[in-house]
């Protein structure tokens, strides 16, 4: 469907951003964890992608196949989290054959509710919620105000991009990098920066 051949686009251009920061990833990784997490989000992507290929379906369809394909793949604390994360979008969504920008808030609204369930994770921790957290919150406000979908996800890119730098000066307090403690200082958080790329290359993909 429509919905769904969206979809899919938007997930071919997180992998082909994830690709080209792959390393960047990596070494972010490197840094305070095991630097596996340029490699994880790639696999992951890879399989979600190649999961939402085959099959067809609305958005919603697609997104919670695209999900699964990814926990499976990628490994990692965060290949489950993000699998689930986006499993949980595309179970919000459904089979509605044309998602608004209200029904787009609902889904990333209820799916960031059920990442920081499984996960545990609050702002402030220094994971990809610090990234998704400000950028619900921003696009809740854009559509608030009337903005359409793909204005809505524009306006709200800058509030993620803001929420990943800001991980800088955060201490880590869950998952791998959490056992540095004071020495997790410094470095941007890698579930945080590809959290970033993966809005940026997904907005480029809204009609
Ligand atoms: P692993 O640490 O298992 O090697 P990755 O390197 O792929 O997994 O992912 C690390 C990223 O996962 C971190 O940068 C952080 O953003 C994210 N992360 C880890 N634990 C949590 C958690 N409990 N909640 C949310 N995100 C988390
Ligand atoms: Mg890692
Ligand atoms: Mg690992």
């Amino acid at each position: 469907s429509e919905s769904g051949a969206v979809a899919l686009d938007a997930l071919e251009r997180a992998l082909g951003a994830l690709q080209d920061a792959e390393h960047e990833l990596g070494r972010l990784d490197a840094a305070a964890g095991d630097g596996d997490h340029g490699a994880g989000m790639v696999r992951g992507m890879g399989a979600a992608v190649e999961a939402a290929r085959g099959g067809g379906g609305s958005a919603g369809q697609v997104l919670a196949r695209a999900g699964m394909a990814f926990s499976g793949a990628a490994g990692g604390a965060s290949g489950a989290l993000y699998g689930a994360w986006i499993s949980a979008i595309g179970q919000s969504l459904g089979d509605g054959e044309k998602p608004d920008a209200s029904a787009v808030h609902r889904a990333l609204d209820s799916s960031l509710a059920s990442l920081r369930d499984i996960g545990k994770a609050k702002p402030g921790d220094k994971t990809m919620i610090d990234a998704l957290d400000p950028f619900v919150r921003s696009f809740g406000e854009a559509v608030g105000g009337g903005a359409l979908l793909d204005d809505a996800w524009r306006q709200a890119l800058p509030a993620a991009e803001k929420g990943a730098d800001s991980t800088a000066d955060m201490i880590s307090t869950r998952g791998r990098a959490s056992k540095l403690g004071e020495r997790s200082r410094g470095h941007k958080d890698p579930g945080a920066v590809s959290m970033l790329y993966v809005l940026r290359a997904a907005g480029d993909a809204l009609p």
